[in-house]
């Protein structure tokens, strides 16, 4: 499997990705919305787009579906439920579904709804597993539910799902903002060592050439993974009383949550 993060460039800060299957240049393209940037990375490749998956319904996830189409005649595959909202949908997958690149690659379909209701995050069968997360997961972060998801159904998907992944899984998010969300951790959580570390190594990196967390490291600097941390808790207790001595991990994320709309 080769991965090609695609940084857009844009206001809102998009990745888009090209996985490829080594043996037969076959292509599947996440998100593609910068559509010229995903045409011409394959090009210059040499390989072709066969497959188009929005992890979920937003424009910034679906606008260059067309004219990829256009371009390859490629198949757009979403969630199941997503099929009014996405035009010519060819496929709705369910969880535990598998997508197939070429020969050699195999993503497995996760059903994480919160940011919306109908958000697929994709699992690579690899040996170092990798996670394309849309808007589920973030580095150092977690989606919002503004526009048509819940917050507890996020922190379900977090807590059933994405806590329960290998360490060393790669994640992959849909956009890059890693710097303005470590700040975030560092205003819940000051002494969060590995937080100031890496803001400080990557606080100006070049998104053309992102860092790539692994779960490991989103357990350190994610304080949506850190619900237990006594700091993070006691830092919301001070300001949230009515929240007790002992708040449940879920009315922990769910406060952060909340924190993090208006921070
Ligand atoms: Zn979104
Ligand atoms: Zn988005």
């Amino acid at each position: 499997m080769i991965v090609e993060q695609i940084w857009t460039g844009n206001a809102y800060r998009n990745f888009n990705y090209l996985i490829a299957c080594p043996e037969t240049g076959e292509a599947l393209a996440i998100d593609p919305l910068d559509y010229r940037k995903c045409l011409d990375t394959a090009a210059d490749r040499g390989w072709t787009i066969t497959q188009i998956v929005n992890t979920h319904e937003h424009g910034d996830h679906t606008g260059g579906n067309k004219a990829v189409v256009k371009a390859t005649g490629a198949k757009i595959i979403a969630h199941h439920g997503a099929g009014g909202r996405i035009p010519n949908m060819d496929r709705g997958v369910h969880a535990g579904d598998v997508i197939r690149v070429g020969k050699t690659v195999e993503l497995e379909c996760l059903d994480t709804p919160g940011h919306t209701m109908s958000h697929v995050c994709l699992l690579s069968h690899t040996e170092q597993p990798a996670l394309f997360s849309g808007d589920t997961l973030f580095n150092a972060g977690a989606g919002n539910c503004h526009n048509g998801g819940h917050p507890e159904e996020l922190y379900e998907t977090f807590e059933n799902q994405l806590e329960k992944l290998d360490e060393n899984t790669l994640i992959y998010p849909g956009h890059d903002y890693l710097v303005n969300i470590l700040k975030f951790t560092l205003d819940r959580e000051p002494d969060n060592e590995s937080a100031v570390d890496l803001l400080s190594r990557y606080g100006s990196q070049d998104p053309n050439d992102a860092l790539v967390t692994t779960l490991d490291q989103e357990r350190e600097i994610n304080t949506f993974f850190r619900l237990d941390n006594p700091a993070v808790i006691a830092r919301l207790v001070e300001q949230f009383p009515e929240l007790g001595d002992n708040p449940s991990r879920r009315d922990v994320f769910l406060k952060l949550r909340e924190l993090r709309n208006n921070w």
